[in-house]
Order: structure tokens, then C-alpha cells, then sequence
């Protein structure tokens, strides 16, 4: 078993606020972690991105602080182009305007760029198909510009399970049966669709790609794509299904060693002013130790709600070179093996 002082790298935090370093730092020492990737998000009024936020902790800490930009959609007046009904002209504007932003965002000193307009939730609000016009001269920029992605395609499966649907409406969690939500297989096709286009477009898939339940779909997908890894971020009931398959699971994890990257998404970080760090250390042991020990589960692990009564998490016991690779070396491989230098 590896040895606790063998740091990992989170790569998919979400940040909000600047102001939170010390808090962060303190957290990421106690916590084992090395180094986290920012991911940003456009902002939710349409105006901008957390960008700024994120870049603020890398000229803090420059050693410290991998960050994703996220693309914006202000228009030329600063109102966003989607929120008024768009022209011809808007669109051509807006597919030149988002194909400049990965040699932006390089310049700016970003390590990749997070598509959270795959979420079927954002799709609500930015209501563009990924394989469509619009985002083709992006695609082709980040390809050429060798900028990682980290792409949420869809969500979880169970939001779209008619079965499932009562039970996560009286949960408050949102569920994709309004009229003009697509199916979650519909995401996924203008995803393929862009990998089969850009053979060299660098991409991480979120959340195992919501595959946790289909591990054969999974070693389907990075076999056909070979620029293609998974992060590990929990998602929806990803980790129960993991449980419920777990010797398939286990070696999907060794096979499949090579391209998967940890991340955590810091629960219930979202839209918080002041820095959890006890959550955030407890994410972090939790979710090594998920990996890295054997047998069952005794503290926090992701994925630990959803089990059935009676139903106990087991560990994946991963040897050493895949959890070395899962935890920190995969990602410097494909992103860097220190964050991108500012301007
Ligand atoms: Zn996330």
C-alpha cells in the first residue's frame, strides 16, 4: 500500500470567491493534496466567467494552482449573445468569438478549459448542440492549440429513468423530463461526434462519462478514442454501481489504469464564500482511501448514500502503479507536469 505522504492532485474543484487561499492551503496540507486544477464555469446571469477567480489563486501560488477556463459569451456590448433571439450574424459572431478563446486562454496562462455546456442542466440556458456550428471553429482551436478539456456530457442516467424520477423530484434533485430536454444518449452522440472529428482533441470526461454502470460501454470508448481519459469525480449514484460490480470494477481500474484522473468536486462547495476545510480534507481521505485500502469502508467514502441498508462501500485496493497514475501521474502526463506559467 502506497504511503500517505505520496500526494495527489485534484483535478476537478470548482471556486467561486478569491480570498480563500489560506484556508485552501491549510487544507491541501493536511489533506495530502499537492496541487488542484480550478475549473471555471461561465457566470450564472450569462456575464463572464469565474475565470479571474480561478487565475487569482495561481498568481498567489503559481506552483500550486492548475486552472481550466471557461468560455465566454459576453457579446460586444457585454450582454450575452443567447439571451436575445439570435441573427445569422450572431451566430457567425459568436462561432469566431468562442474559436479565438483557446489561444486566449493559453495566453492568459490556463492549463485546459472546463465545457460545463455539455450538463444537461446548462443546456436549459445554453441551448447549443456541441457538435453544431457553433462550437466547431472552438473544437478546432483547442485541438489545435493542444488546450485539455474537462467535458460534463449529460448527467447521471437515473435523471432520465422514469422509475427513479419521484423519488429525486421529492429529493429536490433536478430530473430531464421538461419539454426540450434531450436524452442523455443525445449528449453523448454530440460528443462522439466531436471526438470523431478531432482525433487530436485532448479530452477528460467528467464523472467517468456517467458510465459507472456500464464499464463495458467505458473501455469501449477509450479504446476508440485514445486522447481520451475519465476523471473520477463523483456523480449522481456512480459509486454504488461501482460497489455492485465490484470485481469488474476493480479491473476496470487496473486495465484501464492509464487513463483515469482523480477529482473530487469538493461537495458542497458550490457558491461558498468561506473555504470548507475539514469537508475538504475528509473528500480527499475518503477518496483515497476508497482506492488505495482494502475492504469495507469505515469512514466517509463517495457514494456511501446511495448504498441499501445493510450494503457496506468496499475499497478497490488498487496496486501501486495504478494508483500512482490515478492519483496524480496521469494528470501531469496529459496536462502538465506543472501548472502553465502565467503571462
Ligand atoms: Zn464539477
Amino acid at each position: 500500500m502506497e504511503s500517505t505522504s505520496d500526494t495527489l492532485i485534484d483535478a476537478h474543484v470548482h471556486i467561486f470567491s478569491d480570498g480563500l487561499y489560506e484556508g485552501i492551503r491549510q487544507s491541501m496540507e493536511a489533506g495530502g493534496c499537492s496541487h488542484i486544477n480550478f475549473l471555471s464555469v461561465p457566470r450564472q446571469d450569462g456575464r463572464g466567467t469565474y475565470n479571474e477567480v480561478a487565475l487569482s489563486y495561481k498568481k498567489i501560488d503559481p506552483e500550486r494552482f492548475y486552472c481550466f477556463g471557461a468560455l465566454d459569451y459576453s457579446g460586444p456590448n457585454g450582454e450575452p449573445f443567447h439571451f436575445r433571439s439570435m441573427t445569422a450574424a450572431d451566430r457567425a459572431a459568436l462561432a469566431e468569438c468562442l474559436g479565438r478563446q483557446p489561444a486566449q486562454l493559453k495566453a492568459q496562462g490556463f492549463d485546459g478549459i472546463k465545457i460545463i455546456e455539455g450538463a444537461a442542466g446548462v443546456r436549459r440556458i445554453l441551448t447549443f448542440p456541441l457538435d453544431g456550428e457553433i462550437y466547431a471553429p472552438f473544437f478546432a482551436a483547442a485541438e489545435k492549440e493542444r488546450m485539455p478539456l474537462t467535458w460534463h456530457v449529460g448527467d447521471s442516467p437515473e435523471r432520465w429513468d422514469p422509475a427513479k424520477m419521484a423519488d429525486l423530484e421529492k429529493a429536490g434533485d433536478r430530473v430531464y423530463n421538461q419539454p426540450g430536454d434531450q436524452s442523455l444518449e443525445a449528449f453523448r452522440a454530440e460528443a462522439e461526434n466531436v471526438l470523431r472529428r478531432h482525433p487530436n482533441l485532448i479530452v477528460i470526461f467528467a464523472h467517468y462519462y456517467f458510465l459507472g454502470g456500464e464499464l463495458q460501454r467505458a473501455r469501449d470508448l477509450l479504446r476508440a478514442y485514445p486522447n481520451v481519459c475519465l476523471d473520477v469525480t463523483p456523480g449522481g449514484r456512480m459509486y454504488k454501481l461501482l460497489n455492485d460490480q465490484w470485481d469488474e470494477a476493480r479491473q476496470f481500474h487496473i486495465d484501464c489504469q492509464d487513463r483515469l484522473i482523480f477529482g473530487t468536486d469538493l461537495p458542497g462547495l458550490a457558491n461558498k464564500d468561506k473555504w470548507p476545510i475539514g469537508s475538504a480534507v475528509n473528500s480527499w481521505r475518503g477518496m483515497r482511501a476508497y482506492f488505495a485500502s482494502d475492504g469495507p469502508m469505515a469512514g466517509p467514502c463517495p457514494g456511501a448514500k446511495f448504498l441499501e441498508p445493510g450494503q457496506t462501500m468496499r475499497a478497490l485496493n488498487l496496486p501501486q502503479p495504478a494508483l500512482a497514475k490515478l492519483l496524480r501521474e496521469n494528470f501531469r502526463r496529459i496536462v502538465g507536469k506543472a501548472p502553465a506559467r502565467l503571462p
